[in-house]
């Protein structure tokens, strides 16, 4: 009797210490997944607002290209044209997803150019690049808006969609944004700096989603993205009106090997969507 009663009470303060343990435990990993901040979007103003108007397109003189190089800027016009489309569908369209305008720092993209470092005039259709960011928006967006005066800490992407599907504009259309150096569609691709490898930033549209917190690392795959996140991208591709088949991922173009996002994206899941029967 009174060793079975102290082989109970071992087995109920064993029952007891585990399941404190296992509650810690939880309560440890329920903080460490809502310790993140919050986004942060103090500043940021509205696409759909009139402060909103016209960005600029002043071209960056580039202190380190030689002045001897055939290579001719662009004001990206284009670019600046599909990107006021865009915004004029989004006024008009009260179900469109929320986008707010968030500029990146200026050293994070650079002007796209009319000839290649050959001299060669560019005709590329624009395509869109696909991205994941691995890091929460807000730390992206951190990143995004500190100045990067070296070339190799230079980076940035033209929309952010946020897990709650809110569209964050970072940098203008009209401008080259650095999502995927060393990087080509099917056989297209364009040098414009003789330091740095070819690559489709010239006449790319680089749309990043931001990474769920259960993909923070660099795993092959996590749960994928949000309901929310497809629909708003789904609905900025179908307003660009760039087909499908020029619609790719950084993982598809990259060349170096080392790139694999967006992990985990379901392209019938964003199909889905783009299917859909939107009423604008
Ligand atoms: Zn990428």
């Amino acid at each position: 009797m009174g060793r079975l009663s102290d082989g109970l009470r071992f087995t109920l303060s064993f029952a007891i210490a585990a399941v404190v343990i296992l509650s810690l435990w939880g309560v440890m990993l329920g903080s460490m997944s809502t310790s993140e901040p919050p986004l942060d979007l103090t500043g940021a103003i509205a696409i759909d607002d009139p402060q909103f108007e016209r960005e600029p397109t002043t071209l960056t003189p580039d202190p380190l290209a030689p002045a001897t190089l055939p290579l001719q800027r662009s004001n990206g016009a284009a670019y600046e044209q599909l990107f006021a489309q865009v915004r004029q569908q989004h006024q008009r369209c009260p179900s469109a997803p929320p986008w707010y305008s968030v500029p990146a720092h200026p050293t994070n993209f650079g002007d796209r150019f009319r000839t290649d470092i050959h001299g060669q005039v560019l005709k590329q259709e624009p395509i869109i690049v696909l991205h994941e960011t691995v890091a929460s928006a807000q730390s992206a967006l951190n990143f995004f808006q500190t100045p990067h005066p070296r070339d190799e800490d230079q980076a940035s992407y033209h929309e952010l969609i946020t897990l709650n599907g809110w569209i964050l504009h970072l940098v203008p259309w009209s401008k080259r944004a650095y999502g995927a150096g060393n990087s080509m569609f099917g056989s297209e691709s364009v040098q414009t700096n003789p330091r740095l490898a070819p690559s489709v930033n010239n006449f790319a549209l680089h749309f990043s989603l931001e990474t769920p917190p259960g993909g923070r690392h660099n795993g092959r795959q996590h749960q994928g993205y949000t309901e929310a996140q497809y629909r708003a991208l789904a609905w900025l591709i179908a307003q660009t009106g760039i087909p499908a088949e020029r619609v790719t991922t950084h993982a598809a173009v990259d060349r170096s090997g080392e790139r694999m996002d967006p992990r985990s994206f379901s392209v019938a899941t964003l199909n889905r969507y783009r299917l859909a029967d939107d009423s604008c």
